[in-house]
């Protein structure tokens, strides 16, 4: 959606009555009704060009400068901006990334064939395309190592469909969502642009999941969604009379899927992309890591919003963009497929074991071209001879590859390898044909001409011989005018506007014989010069252009035909481009996996989580010069809630996040840091910071806490992995504990989860007594010298205290405050809370709330005390200041007795 203060608002009064207006903004006006919701970038001659509303909206976004046509309509200015045709992409970027759509209006004939049909005729102008977020194809709008996916939701028989494709690479997908599932299944795909109806825009259902992707949001009228039509484009698009072989869909993601192709067809004006066949992903098979959980993590993005930092950053040792796409899709859905797993493994231990074939299959990864997006390219009719040459150079690596794979003496390949090294396909025919059709310096675009090779054929060959002697005859001819004029200073000369032409300077003019007979035709005469033309020297010009003409018209003739080709093996090309992808992915994380000394994981369907030696993986590739403590995590069933205690900057929240990142790490299928990992299949992975703040969906960091903490003890089953950190610390400190108590105790006996519990509420630790499952383990620190220093160690065990006192001072508070804070925390350690919670644990068994009878209120474990009773009958309207006094004094009395 177009921001709100730069939309091109199309309000009646600010769009003319084409009426009034001339046939060229007539058009204008008309081409913009058919596309309210766009900028129209209406092609004239070297610019297009934005009018009226369009031209302020895009001069604002743009910084162009507002100018007005020489003309009014309906006694009004016509604004108008403009860029240049040849910088289109930079300024079409700039405005997709500011929220606009932009419809391109093309001149679709030359002057020429215009005026063919009138002096006056109009060039014959079309939209061609509508340039969308999730319909980029160009390479300098869209990042290379990630997917840009189109994505649509629909409603249908009460369920929800999800429906996405990238047209860069032809991956065509859906889902059949569960309840509540769309925030998480939006997380993962990270789509540029969505498609839903106006309706469920309006949903309140949905409000707080679409809140976050308010910018990539693209409503539709619901119509658009229908799943009746849906299907039959589906089956146009297939070309099939049912879609039974796409197994069984449900009608809300036929509806999704069929409303993206209908949108494709829309803004691509007919011309369909090569998809893929239409995928049906099932949430069974995928980890399911929520929005929050995966910013927790910083899967693909740190918290900086780059990707350096991240994960995918410290992971990612792929060498081609379509082995970086498949990487980061790996990492954003996890399997929870033991098998599959396993079979992803297998192909990184091969890797692992033939390094030389892994150099020779990298040595060629890194000559691969993005074979994908280039083909999608020439398919759309968009691509020029550089995407030829592309497929060429990528296309001739598949044999290398092979090669490589196939070499004797090799450890025998994996089914996932082996199926690689197939899927690489012969492409002979195709990579010669285009080597020899291919000249070795390629223009950007066939218009340009001069990309086929010469030799390749004879008729283009004839035509650029005529050229170019029609070249050296003007050379020729220059020479014999000189001779003839005695002018040995006369040019013959080239530009845009006269053509050729001979050249005089003023002084040397008067020699040029100036009787009716002579060949001489004056046709511009300039300070120091006259320029002339001559009968002879026209008609060669004319020769030149004829056979420039048609040089230009077989070289665009064959490189339809090389497209025809390529688009022909298009399924081909895809299925090698998708090969190359594996290996690259496969071979990039043994280089991972050597690199950084990662262990092979065991994934099975245990409920088992036990890492030796486990180690964070960007905080240790991050920070090389600290050496980093490894440290092990075994959540076997009978202490599967890990209770971490210890002070703060002691390696708590670190210790936490490795154990994620190796699960997430284990079920993509990679190599994990750690001794060793065995690690039952994780279903649903949640991790959640105590008051992190979110300002910017403006909330209470509390509140987003607690929505939160919600969502996992709603969500989390007996094979999910929850990681807490310090949860409760968004609320004043009873209340903080205490919904951390109730937390640790729900996840013990309701969700029955592994579970890391990281807080600083020692008080915690008391439930280890009555919750068998409940382990305590705490970060080692020792004191020296009044010192603390963190050994990073995890340990069975408890903190005695926080040391955040300590930390304060490390921190550079003044030394009065920290005197001051030693003495107060003193004093409250000398209360009685830690005491009374104690009792408390193994005294209030809440699970009775949960078997349905009301919860106690955390009442004292003794009676009421001496001060409370003696407290009790006061009322303090009833006493004159003198009894209020005396009170005050009892009450101090009896304090004084206890201690
Ligand atoms: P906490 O959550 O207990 O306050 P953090 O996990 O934020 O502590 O860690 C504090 C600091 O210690 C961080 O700078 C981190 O890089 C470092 N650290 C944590 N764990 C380790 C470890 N195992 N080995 C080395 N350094 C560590
Ligand atoms: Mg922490």
């Amino acid at each position: 959606m177009a921001p709100d203060d730069t939309a091109p608002v199309n309000v009646d009064s600010a769009w003319p009555d084409p009426a009034q207006a001339t046939p060229m903004l007539a058009h204008y006006l008309e081409v913009k009704r058919q596309h309210p919701d766009c900028l129209v970038f209406y092609r004239m001659g070297d610019f297009y060009e934005l009018f009226f509303e369009d031209a302020a909206a895009g001069a604002k976004a743009l910084g162009l400068t507002l100018t007005a046509r020489g003309e009014t309509v309906g006694g009004k200015s016509v604004p108008m901006a403009g860029v240049p045709v040849h910088a289109v992409e930079s300024y079409l970027l700039r405005l997709i990334r500011a929220g606009f759509k932009v419809a391109v209006c093309e001149q679709v004939e030359e002057l020429a064939e215009a005026k063919k049909r009138g002096a006056k005729a109009m060039v014959r102008r079309e939209v061609i395309r509508i340039v969308t977020p999730g319909t980029l194809t160009e390479d300098a709008l869209l990042d290379a190592r990630r997917n840009n996916y189109l994505a649509a939701v629909a409603e249908a028989e009460g369920q929800t469909g999800l429906a996405w494709l990238d047209m860069t690479t032809g991956d065509f997908a859906c889902e059949a969502l569960p309840r509540g599932g769309l925030g998480a299944a939006l997380a993962r795909i990270e789509p540029g642009e969505i498609l839903l109806s106006e309706r469920l825009v309006q949903a309140p259902e949905l409000f707080e999941t679409l809140a976050q992707w308010k910018a990539q949001l693209s409503p539709l009228p619901g119509s658009r969604f229908d799943s009746e039509s849906a299907k039959r484009r589906l089956m146009k698009l297939y070309e099939v009379q049912a879609l039974d072989h796409l197994g069984p869909l449900g009608r809300a993601e036929i509806a999704a899927a069929g409303a993206l192709v209908d949108y494709v067809e829309l803004t691509q004006k007919g011309r369909v992309p090569r998809l893929g066949r239409l995928a049906r992903v099932s949430d069974a098979g995928i980890m399911e890591i929520d929005a929050a959980t995966r910013r927790n993590l910083e899967l693909t993005k740190s918290f900086a919003g780059e990707r350096r930092g991240s994960l995918l950053g410290v992971i990612d040792r792929t060498l081609t963009g379509a082995g970086a796409r498949l990487l980061a899709a790996r990492l954003a859905a996890p399997s929870t497929e033991p098998a599959v797993i396993a079979a992803r493994l297998d192909m990184v231990t091969w890797f692992l074991d033939a390094p030389a074939a892994r150099e020779g299959v990298r040595t060629s990864l890194k000559r691969c071209p993005d074979l994908e997006r280039a083909l999608s390219r020439l398919v759309l009719g968009r691509g020029g001879p550089r995407d030829l040459a592309a497929l060429r150079d990528g296309l001739v690596e598949t044999e290398v590859l092979r090669k490589a794979l196939g070499q004797p003496l090799l450890p025998p390949l994996p089914k996932g390898l082996h199926l690689a090294q197939r899927g690489l396909g012969q492409h002979l025919a195709l990579v010669d044909r285009l080597a020899r059709a291919l000249a070795d310096e390629l223009p950007l675009l066939a218009r340009d001409g001069g990309f086929v090779r010469p030799g390749y054929s004879a008729a283009l060959d004839e035509q650029v011989k005529l050229r170019s002697e029609g070249r050296q005859l003007v050379a020729a001819l220059e020479a014999r005018y000189r001779t003839e004029t005695d002018i040995s200073s006369l040019k013959i000369r080239h530009n845009n506007v006269l053509g050729y032409y001979i050249e005089v300077t003023a002084a040397q003019a008067g020699k040029l014989p100036k009787d009716a007979a002579s060949p001489f035709i004056q046709r511009q005469s300039m300070a120091n010069a006259t320029r002339y033309t001559t009968v002879e020297l026209s008609e060669l010009e004319e020769k030149i252009a004829r056979a420039a003409d048609k040089a230009l018209a077989l070289e665009l003739a064959l490189f339809d035909d090389l497209v025809k080709e390529a688009a022909a093996r298009g399924e081909a090309i895809s299925e090698a481009a998708h090969a190359i992808a594996e290996l690259d992915l496969a071979a990039g994380l043994a280089v991972l996996a050597a690199d950084r000394r990662y262990c092979r994981p065991r994934v099975d369907d245990s409920k088992h989580f036990a890492i030796k030696g486990g180690r964070h993986p960007v905080v240790e590739a991050l920070r090389p010069e600290d050496p980093f403590v490894p440290n092990d995590c075994d959540l076997a069933p009978e202490r599967r809630l890990w209770l971490l205690t210890g002070p703060n900057m002691a390696g708590k929240s670190t210790f936490l996040r490795q154990n994620a990142l190796i699960a997430i790490l284990a079920q993509m299928g990679s190599y994990v840091p750690a001794a060793e990992a065995r690690i039952g299949v994780v279903d649903r992975l949640f991790s959640r910071v105590g008051a992190a703040d979110d300002l910017a969906r403006g909330r209470s960091t509390f509140m987003v806490e607690m929505v939160e903490a919600a969502a996992i003890l709603h969500r989390a089953g007996e094979s999910a992995l929850v990681i807490l950190d310090e949860i409760g610390r968004g609320t004043a400190t009873f209340d903080g504990l205490s919904i951390a108590w109730a937390t640790v105790e729900h996840l013990h006996e309701v969700n029955k989860c592994r579970a890391l519990f990281a807080t600083h509420y020692h008080e915690l630790t008391a439930l280890a007594a009555r919750l068998p499952s409940l382990a305590c383990r705490t970060m080692r620190v020792k004191e020296w010298e009044g010192d603390v220093i963190f050994l990073h160690e995890v340990a069975a065990g408890n903190a005695d205290r926080s040391y955040g006192i300590h930390v304060a001072r490390l921190a550079g508070l003044p030394a009065a405050a920290v005197a001051r804070a030693e003495e107060v925390l003193a004093q409250l350690e000398a209360g009685e809370q830690s005491g009374r919670l104690a009792t408390l644990a193994d005294d209030l068994p809440l699970f009775t709330a949960a078997a349905g009878k009301t919860p106690r209120r955390a009442a004292p474990a003794r009676g009421p005390s001496a001060v409370e009773e003696a407290l009790a009958p006061i009322n303090p309207d009833e006493l004159t200041p003198k009894q209020a006094l005396e009170a005050l004094y009892r009450l101090r009395g009896l304090l004084s007795e206890r201690g």
